[in-house]
C-alpha cells in the first residue's frame, strides 16, 4: 500500500487523518509541530506520541518521500544540497548563510530542468524533465532544517526552474511554506525570467511574494539574444506588466540584472535601462557573470564597469547593490551541480 507523505497536508487535512484513524486531534497538532516546526527526521523523534501510535505512522506514512543525494559546503557557509525526487530526478536547493545577518535563506527549485533555455545557465541548456509537485519543493526546505536543525527564515525561488510556469504547484507550496512552515509571505522572494500573463495573475493571488524579475538586458535586441522568452513576451510588455503588479501590490519589484563583460555593462545600456525603469518601482541586483567552463564565451565584467554601471543607476536614483559571490567554491551557480551529477 501506497504510504501517506505528510508533508503534502495542511494542518486540516493532517487533523482529518490522524483523526479517521482513532485518534485524538491534539496529537495530530503535536505531529504537525515535529514536522513543521521541530525538525523532526523521522517518527520515532516525536517522543510525546505514543509508541503505538508511532509504529502505526511508520506503517502508513512518511514525512517525505524526498532525500538528499548530495551536500556540499562552502568555505563561506553555503550548503549546496542535490534533492532527488521519488522517481529519481534531482534538483539543487541552496542554503545561505550571511554573516551579518541572521536570516537563514533557502533558495529553492520549481522544476526538474527548465523549459525557458537562457544561454547564460547550465539548466537552461539541460532542457525540461517535470514541474515539481507542492511537497516537493516544501521537502527542500524540510530536508534542509532537519539536516542542519536550523530554522529557515527566508524561502527565495531562483533555483532550477520557472516558477511561474508552474504556477498552480508554485502557489500551493507558497501556501504550505506561509501556513505549516511559519514563514510570512514578506520573507518569499520568487524570481521569474518574465512569464508576463503570469504576472498579472500573481499579483490578484492572496498571497503575493516580492517578485524578481531576471531583466538581464535593457532592451529587445540584447534580451531576445540571450533569452528565448524575449521571443513570446517581449520587454514592452513586460515593463507594462511591472508597473501593474507595483501599483497593484504597493511595493517595489527587485530588478536582476548580470552583468556580461562588453555585452550589456555599458554606459549605453546603463542609459537604456533607467529609461526602462524610470516608471517602475524597483530595486536593482547586479549579479557579475561567473564564468562557466563549456557553457558559453561569456566573460566576467571587469570590477571597475561594474562599478560605474552601478553608479549610473545610483545616479538616477534606484537602489542598487552588487550581489555577493556565494559558494563559488562549491558550484553554486544556478544548474551546476545538478549538470555534473547527471
Ligand atoms: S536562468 Fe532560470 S529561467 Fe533561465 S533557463 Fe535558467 S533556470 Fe530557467
Amino acid at each position: 500500500m501506497e504510504k501517506i507523505i505528510l508533508s503534502k497536508l495542511s494542518k486540516d487535512e493532517l487533523v482529518d487523518y490522524i483523526v479517521s484513524n482513532n485518534e485524538k486531534k491534539y496529537r495530530a497538532e503535536q505531529i504537525f509541530s515535529w514536522i513543521w516546526a521541530k525538525n523532526a527526521k523521522s517518527f520515532d523523534d516525536m517522543t510525546d506520541v505514543k509508541k503505538e501510535f508511532r509504529a502505526f505512522l511508520n506503517e502508513n506514512c512518511l514525512i517525505t518521500d524526498c532525500k538528499i543525494k548530495q551536500r556540499q559546503i562552502s568555505n563561506d557557509g553555503t550548503i549546496k544540497y542535490l534533492i532527488e525526487f521519488k522517481d529519481g530526478c534531482v534538483a539543487e536547493t541552496v542554503l545561505m548563510r550571511f554573516d551579518n545577518r541572521a536570516n537563514l535563506s533557502m533558495c529553492v527549485s520549481s522544476q526538474v530542468g527548465c523549459k525557458m533555455g537562457c544561454i547564460f545557465c547550465a539548466t537552461g541548456k539541460n532542457g525540461f524533465k517535470r514541474n515539481l509537485l507542492p511537497y516537493e519543493i516544501v521537502s527542500q526546505i524540510l530536508l534542509c532544517q532537519m539536516d542542519t536543525d536550523l530554522k529557515i527564515t527566508n524561502v527565495v525561488f531562483m533555483g532550477q526552474g520557472e516558477p511561474l510556469d508552474n504556477f498552480e504547484n508554485v502557489t500551493r507550496a507558497i501556501e504550505l511554506i506561509n501556513k505549516n512552515l511559519q514563514i510570512s509571505i514578506r520573507r518569499m522572494t520568487l524570481s521569474t525570467s518574465g512569464i508576463v500573463p503570469k504576472i498579472y495573475e500573481l499579483a490578484k493571488n492572496n498571497l503575493v511574494p516580492t517578485l524578481a524579475i531576471s531583466l538581464h538586458a535593457p532592451n529587445h535586441q540584447i534580451r531576445k539574444e540571450i533569452m528565448p522568452v524575449e521571443k513570446r513576451y517581449d520587454i514592452n510588455s513586460l515593463q507594462r506588466a511591472l508597473i501593474d503588479f507595483s501599483n497593484q501590490t504597493k511595493d517595489r519589484v527587485t530588478i536582476e540584472y548580470i552583468l556580461i563583460g562588453g555585452l550589456n555593462d555599458t554606459d549605453k545600456c546603463a542609459g537604456e535601462l533607467i529609461e526602462f525603469l524610470k516608471d517602475i518601482k524597483c530595486n536593482i541586483n547586479l549579479i557579475p557573470y561567473n564564468e562557466v567552463e563549456g557553457l558559453s564565451d561569456f566573460k566576467k565584467p571587469d570590477k571597475k564597469s561594474s562599478m560605474r554601471f552601478k553608479y549610473l543607476l545610483e545616479k538616477s536614483g534606484k537602489k542598487v547593490t552588487i550581489r555577493l559571490e556565494r559558494g563559488a567554491d562549491i558550484d553554486a551557480a544556478c544548474g551546476q551541480l545538478a549538470g555534473k551529477v547527471k
